[in-house]
């Protein structure tokens, strides 16, 4: 952690009053701003992104997908809350267009969250990955998803013709045609809905970097647990070479988003009051408590060209995101033929955490030849003929302990937030996230519906609340 920082020369004023900073501008940071907004909150509060760019942020490098396929309620909850929020801006971009189309919309309106319903399915090669679906499929309903289906073979067999069955006994799947809100959806589309409703909401966005956060001891801190509050943070605009700094003072609330480098947010730029307070312990022990780092995962866009005839068709445009056992993934991609996205992680091993972010320059094409390619020729028959277009790779904000999610106030500060951690399925808990966020914030505590397993309590105690169906 930084040790205090010299006072810093007050620059501009356009942060007067803004006492809640939310600190990461990606889908976190953004569904929290629009929440808070929502609350009539916007004129209090700014977000800092360090790259208006955006060029490694973990949404834009995601697959997009949304599903309800989950094990634990509270992901179950949280993805059904975020779609329903994805359609009332997908139904409210289509208004927008058809204005358009009519000349009565302006220029600035046309992004589209381009929402595609062609679901999931999740496939089991034996009877416990079948009674494991089984299971999440209660829980699911039991959550008022009912959208999702058991299927046995033959039912695969009849749904998916494209698929070999051979070696399956069953999945579970929602269909198209049946109103599914699991699918997937375009990233860069969603955020820049979500940040025009933020700004409309007067929420100030920044290009900057938060290079301290200065905190005070409460005097409740006991010997063993130390109990800080941040009161201001010194924003340097721009990129890190700027030298506009300015301090924001009387912060209200601090609220972490900064995704997969959200514990390198806080041993970066935490100005503890006085260092010698805390032992080097107790100082790792605040950092423990944000198991968050950055792994590696790679997207592999390819084409099937279908000029071979093969004993399965070629799957088509409404391909639903498709889970093999092995964990290799893929879905269609856009509205042209034989056009499709795909990924696995790499095994347990090989997996490891990054510490620069120039690593995601490079993709590892290894993990197509080896893993990726040899697993979907076998469950599609069809690819066998592929060709790979492109690939790139993004990190995981990847909580190491249980890989779901972190919601709630640091235990060691009054008024710092965490939301994140999500590891492969933070885009479509945003939203949910943000309104949980903003309900701490309101309330003193979730009212929509109750995280608290998501919460520090566990880390605290080291028990992972584990979510079987994690991809
Ligand atoms: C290959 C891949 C596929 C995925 N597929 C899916 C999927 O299908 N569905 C799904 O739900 N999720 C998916 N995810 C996970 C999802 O992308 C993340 O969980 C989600 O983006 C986390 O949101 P976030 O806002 O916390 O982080 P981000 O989206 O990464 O945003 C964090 C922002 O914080 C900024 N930042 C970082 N440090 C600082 C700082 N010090 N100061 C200011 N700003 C800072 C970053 O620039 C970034 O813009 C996938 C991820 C990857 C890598």
């Amino acid at each position: 952690m930084a040790t205090s920082a010299a006072a810093a020369p007050i620059g501009r004023q356009l942060l007067a009053g803004r006492s809640i900073a939310i600190c990461g501008g990606g889908v976190m940071g953004l569904a929290t701003a629009v929440h808070l907004g929502r609350q009539g909150l916007g004129n209090k509060v700014v977000i800092i992104e360090r790259d208006a760019s955006y060029k490694y942020c973990s949404a834009l490098l995601s697959a997009g997908g949304v599903r309800q396929q989950f094990s634990l309620p509270e992901n179950i909850l949280m993805s059904k809350y975020s779609s329903e929020f994805l359609l009332d801006y997908t139904v409210c971009e289509q208004q927008k267009r058809l204005a358009q189309e009519a000349g009565d919309g302006d220029d600035d309106q046309r992004e589209m969250i381009a929402f595609k319903p062609h679901g999931y399915l999740f496939l089991a090669e034996n009877t416990d990955q079948e009674a494991i679906l089984k299971t999440n499929n209660e829980t699911q309903r039991s959550c008022g998803v009912d959208w999702i289906h058991m299927a046995d073979q033959q039912k695969l067999t009849d749904l998916y013709p494209w698929l070999n069955t051979e070696d399956l006994v069953g999945g579970t799947y929602s269909h198209k045609d049946q109103h599914t809100k699991e699918g997937y959806f375009d990233p860069w589309g969603f955020m820049q809905c979500m940040k025009r409703e933020a700004i409309s909401q007067n929420v100030l966005f920044v290009e900057g970097q938060v290079d301290a956060v200065n905190c005070s001891d409460t005097g409740s801190s006991s010997s063993s647990d130390p109990l800080l509050r941040v009161e201001s943070i010194h924003l340097r605009h721009g990129k890190k070479d700027n030298n506009d700094i300015e301090e924001i003072k009387g912060l209200e609330a601090l609220i972490n988003t900064t995704g997969a480098w959200s514990r390198e947010f806080v041993e970066q730029t935490i100005c503890l009051p006085n260092a010698a307070l805390l032992s080097e312990p107790q100082q790792e022990a605040i950092l423990d408590l944000i198991p968050i780092e950055r792994r590696k995962r790679c997207i592999f866009y390819i084409h099937c060209p279908a000029k071979q005839s093969f004993s399965h068709p070629m799957p088509d445009e409404t391909t639903p995101l498709t889970v093999d056992p092995a964990g290799v993934y893929f879905r269609s991609e856009g509205s042209s033929p034989g056009h499709f996205i795909c990924g696995v992680s790499p095994l347990a091993h090989l997996d490891h955490s990054f510490s620069d972010d120039e690593s995601l320059e490079t993709v590892d094409h290894d993990l197509f030849e080896e893993v990726i390619w040899p697993t979907l020729a076998h469950r599609v028959p069809a690819f066998n003929e592929l060709k790979v277009k492109s690939a790139w790779s993004g990190f995981y904000d990847y909580n190491y302990l249980d890989q779901n999610g972190i919601i709630g106030y640091h235990p060691n500060f009054t008024n710092l937030i965490c939301a994140g951690g999500f590891s492969g399925h933070g885009l479509q808990m945003s939203p949910a996230a943000g309104n949980a966020v903003t309900e701490l914030l309101v309330h003193g505590e979730f009212r929509t519906m109750d995280l608290s397993a998501f919460g520090f309590d566990r880390l605290v105690a080291d028990e992972p609340y584990l979510e079987t169906g994690i991809v």
